[in-house]
This record gives structure tokens, C-alpha cells and sequence, in this order.
């Protein structure tokens, strides 16, 4: 079964991810391991890497972070780990955010395992990606991420206009997500293969889900190309440097970047 939610109204496609993410909540961590051939994690650590959180100059100044589309905290806890121990600075803070609060509490229940001072750096928060509560005011983020979150936003556009508002001016705009394999067509071959037919497969078998599974393919199908959803990004008021995007196995998966002038 199709959703083909290209039909859709905002508000409806709003509801189908609130039931996706629900409904995968328990079982997303081991899905996005099958799925991904644990891919997934070599792209998420090459993520937080490139962008050397708690790398502040000089060393040791406080930096403020909002992970939009958390889920359960695996960008998160990169960041953290990363500022901790690569650049030896825990004075960093960042909130998880998420519109369903599943996730969030599958996110919050993981990290009870992280030492306490990290537990110390993180808040979490219910939260629309397209319309940020008060709590997060203006200028106020030196980073934004967003990771395999931005395509299920039923406004991909009003999105970016809050990371802009909600940066500091020099903040950082970064978002990994998957994308297009067209300058691959062979590549493209395998990898349009293994989604449609093997995605829905697994999360049938190992989720008895195949629906939810299924719609995470179309939505990534659905997806702006790089250059594309780059240009969104720049017409949100961010500058991009270079082609504005790196491509990650041949751009199944890219990493956008943004900094607000
Ligand atoms: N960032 C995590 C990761 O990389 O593993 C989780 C990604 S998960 C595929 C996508 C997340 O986007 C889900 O937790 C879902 O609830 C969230 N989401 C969908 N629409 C959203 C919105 N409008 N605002 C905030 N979060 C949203």
C-alpha cells in the first residue's frame, strides 16, 4: 500500500509521520542498522566530525546546540561525546527536539547509560520543527542539526526560516540527510533496489511494519536533489560555501551546511 502523500494537505502528512514515528519508535535504532547495513553510523559520526562541536575560540567557551528531529539522541550524543573528549570542552549545551514524543522518550531513556556530565549538558523538548516554542529565542544557537528529520517536515521551507531566526548570526546551519545517487547510475541501479524492495521487506519481518517502512522510502524518494534543497537553504538567508553540500556514499546520503551572515 501506497500512501502517496504527494496528495496530501500539510496537516494530513503532519499525522501519517506522527504515526510513522510512533509506531517505529522501539524499534527504529535496530531498524536503521539493517537497514542501512550500519552505514547510517559511519555517516553520523562524519557528520558531528565535520563539524567539531566544542571547538570554540578561545578553547572552553559555553556553545549552545539544538538538534531539531532528534529522535532518540543519536546525533546528540555524538556532539557530546565529541566535545568532551576530542576537544576536552563539556561546557556545551544541547537540546533534543522532536514532535513526537515517543521518540523523544525512547531519546531521554538511552541516555540514563551516559555518564552524568553529559546527562548535565542535555535538554529535551517537544517541539515542531516548523514553528520553535518560545523557549528557544532569537539568535540564540552557535549550531543547528538536523539528521534524516528535514524530509518528513511538512514544510521543508518554514523550517529553514526558524533555523535562520534561532541562529546566531555566524551560526552553523547542518543537515545530513538522504539524497540523490545521480551521478552514479549503476550505484543508483542496486541502491533503488535494495529501498524498494528490501526496505519494506525488513521492517515487515524484523518491525512487522512494512507501511511505515515503506513510507520512509517515498519520502526520500520525494526529496529535493543536492543542489536543489541547497538552494532552499540559501533562499532561507544562509550563505553556503562551495557547492553548499558534500555527498556520502555517492549521495545517498548528503550533508548540507549554512551560515547564517
Ligand atoms: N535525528 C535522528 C537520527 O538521525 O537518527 C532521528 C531521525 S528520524 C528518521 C526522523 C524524526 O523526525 C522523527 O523522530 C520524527 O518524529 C521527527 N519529525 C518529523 N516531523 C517533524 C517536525 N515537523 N518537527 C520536528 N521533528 C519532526
Amino acid at each position: 500500500t501506497h500512501f502517496g502523500y504527494e496528495t496530501v494537505t500539510e496537516s494530513e502528512k503532519q499525522q501519517r509521520v506522527a504515526g510513522v514515528f510512533s509506531s517505529v519508535a522501539e524499534s527504529y535504532d535496530k531498524m536503521n542498522d539493517f537497514m542501512s547495513l550500519g552505514i547510517h553510523r559511519l555517516w553520523k559520526d562524519h557528520f558531528v566530525s565535520s563539524l567539531n562541536p566544542g571547538a570554540t575560540t578561545p578553547l572552553g567557551q559555553p556553545q549552545r546546540m539544538l538538534d531539531v528531529a532528534g529522535g532518540t539522541g543519536d546525533i546528540a550524543f555524538r556532539m557530546l561525546h565529541h566535545a568532551n573528549i576530542h576537544n576536552a570542552n563539556p561546557n556545551v549545551h544541547i537540546t533534543i527536539s522532536d514532535i513526537n514524543p515517543d521518540m523523544l522518550a525512547v531519546g531521554k531513556q538511552r541516555s540514563l547509560a551516559l555518564p552524568a556530565s553529559y546527562q548535565s549538558s542535555l535538554s529535551f523538548l517537544e517541539a515542531n520543527a516548523e514553528v520553535l516554542p518560545p523557549q528557544i529565542k532569537d539568535n540564540s544557537l552557535d549550531l543547528y542539526t538536523v539528521s534524516f528529520g528535514i524530509r518528513n517536515f511538512s514544510n521543508i521551507s518554514a523550517a529553514l526560516k526558524e533555523a535562520h531566526r534561532v541562529l546566531k548570526p555566524g551560526g552553523i546551519f547542518a543537515c545530513l540527510e538522504f539524497s540523490k545517487v545521480d551521478k552514479y547510475p549503476l550505484l543508483n541501479a542496486i541502491y533503488k533496489r535494495w529501498s524498494f524492495s528490501a526496505i519494506p521487506l525488513i521492517g515487515q519481518l524484523v518491525a512487522a511494519d512494512r507501511d511505515s517502512y515503506q513510507y520512509l522510502v517515498e519520502s526520500i524518494e520525494k526529496f529535493p536533489s543536492q543542489e536543489v534543497f541547497r538552494n532552499m537553504i540559501v533562499d532561507a538567508g544562509f550563505a553556503v560555501s562551495g557547492h553548499g553540500y558534500e555527498d556520502l556514499t555517492g549521495g545517498i546520503a548528503a550533508i548540507h551546511k549554512g551560515i547564517k551572515p
